[in-house]
């Protein structure tokens, strides 16, 4: 039941994006293929049940919750002692365990279980320990696949809308972000979901980086400074800081834990070129994976060495080897390290799987640059753009470098733990849900 509800909520907040997206302010002109992002939408109410009844079964070492929609939910007593809300085994003010694992029976038994008035559940365990727990909160935790699942994705948020050049990116207004919650939680929300958010209205001073990091909560700093100047620099450090064109791909796969979330503020446009394009790498992934499989494996199982050496905050010499395509442990792709700027000349694999290795990255790489695939557009000074860098690859065409009018981008990299963090926040602030 509660993976239903979960379902409900999360295909309501896709068709915001998709379907029937409105004006959140008046400033705002839709323009072709692109959507205004609406105030996110009310997650669906949970119904919270309360107890029927709660049944010690000695035999399995578990408590049996019946609820008063006839379901049952089965808890584990080690679990159960393991997470006493009681002040001795919590510090209440921290929400954090105070019960060490040296004094935790994991094969306690249960001398006894009763149901308070308020429907709480009530536990005497063998050394006289008594804990209560609330229905709500136990129901969260059921342990039954529906309920687990809900629970993570509720969490995590971790599906996505894939798109290709049709995409309608989602669009909010800058300022309206930093001031309005319910703005605030819609553009993380879309962030998350479709992997991309364009924001307008930023004013033509540099600076509007870090500010919008300070409504999540603090940006990373890497070796090219807290925020960063994307122009056409003479003896530049890094192929973005010149006038030529940028293959897509992914920023920073030099480090083992590159930046989840990339902001691009445009302060000046060339007159001539400098569109930028992206790509749904999740979406390129999953393609691969059905078209080219030998492909897929061996992008997604070869370590890959990157290198980036130079100066800029103070001086580096950073080395990293990551897979192409990094698949948790289910195989789902969790994040896309490639750029082939920083793709180093080192090649840590045996010699026999050298030309297996190229043939599956120009298969990945024709696969994402197919025009059906790529979403193009082109940034205006006071535009902001806000992407998943552990998804999205992202490029720039050519352009024509002027020293009277300096194309001008300011960025800044944030982590997906800080974003995810104030998200969170923001929907219980928004919604009382957590
Ligand atoms: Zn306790």
């Amino acid at each position: 039941m509660l993976s239903a509800v979960a379902r409900r909520a999360l295909t309501g907040a896709i068709q915001v994006v998709r379907g029937c997206g409105f004006l959140s302010s008046p400033a705002m002109v839709p323009r072709s293929g692109h959507q205004t992002l609406a105030a996110a939408p009310l997650p669906a109410v949970q119904g919270s049940p309360g107890v029927r009844q709660a049944q010690v079964l000695d035999h399995k070492r578990m408590l049996q919750v019946e609820w008063d929609d006839g379901s049952c939910s089965l808890y584990p007593f080690a679990w159960l002692r393991d997470n006493c809300q009681c002040p001795l085994c919590t510090l209440q003010s921290a929400q954090a365990r105070s019960l060490l694992l040296t004094d935790l029976d994991v094969h306690t038994g249960m001398d006894q279980v009763q149901l308070s008035d308020n429907s709480k559940v009530c536990i005497t365990w063998p050394d006289h320990h008594r804990s209560e727990f609330e229905p709500e909160w136990l129901r969260k935790r059921c342990f039954s696949p529906e309920a687990r699942q809900a629970r993570q994705e509720k969490l995590f948020l971790n599906e996505r809308e894939f798109w290709d050049s049709g995409l309608q990116i989602p669009m909010a207004d800058y300022e309206e972000v930093l001031h309005d919650d319910k703005a605030a939680l819609a553009w993380l929300m879309a962030l998350r979901r479709v992997g991309i958010v364009y924001l307008k209205g930023a004013s033509l001073e540099q600076g509007q980086v870090a500010r919008l990091s300070q409504r999540i909560g603090f940006l990373r700093l890497t070796f090219y400074g807290h925020t960063w100047q994307v122009q056409d620099k003479p003896s530049a450090n890094n192929v973005a800081y010149t006038s030529g064109r940028l293959s897509l791909h992914t920023d920073y796969p030099a480090l083992h834990h590159p930046p989840g979330v990339q902001f691009l503020h445009c302060l000046q446009q060339s007159q001539q070129g400098g569109e930028s394009e992206v790509v749904d790498g999740f979406h390129m992934a999953e393609l691969l994976r059905r078209e080219a499989p030998e492909a897929f494996g061996i992008l997604s199982s070869l370590w890959v060495d990157f290198t980036d050496t130079g100066s800029d905050y103070c001086d580096f010499f950073v080395q990293s080897k990551n897979r192409i395509i990094d698949v948790d442990g289910e195989g789902r792709v969790t994040r896309i390290n490639y750029n082939n700027a920083t793709r180093d000349s080192t090649l840590d694999v045996p010699l026999d799987q050298v030309q297996p290795f190229y043939s599956s990255l120009k298969t990945f790489v024709e696969v994402m640059n197919r025009p059906e695939n790529v979403f193009a557009y082109r940034m205006e000074p006071g535009d902001l753009v806000t992407f998943d860098n552990w998804r999205l690859l992202h490029g720039r065409k050519s352009y024509v470098s002027n020293s009277e009018c300096l194309r001008h981008l300011e960025g800044a990299y944030l982590d997906w733990d800080e974003v995810m963090s104030r998200l969170r926040i923001l929907r219980k602030q928004v919604y009382g849900d957590s």
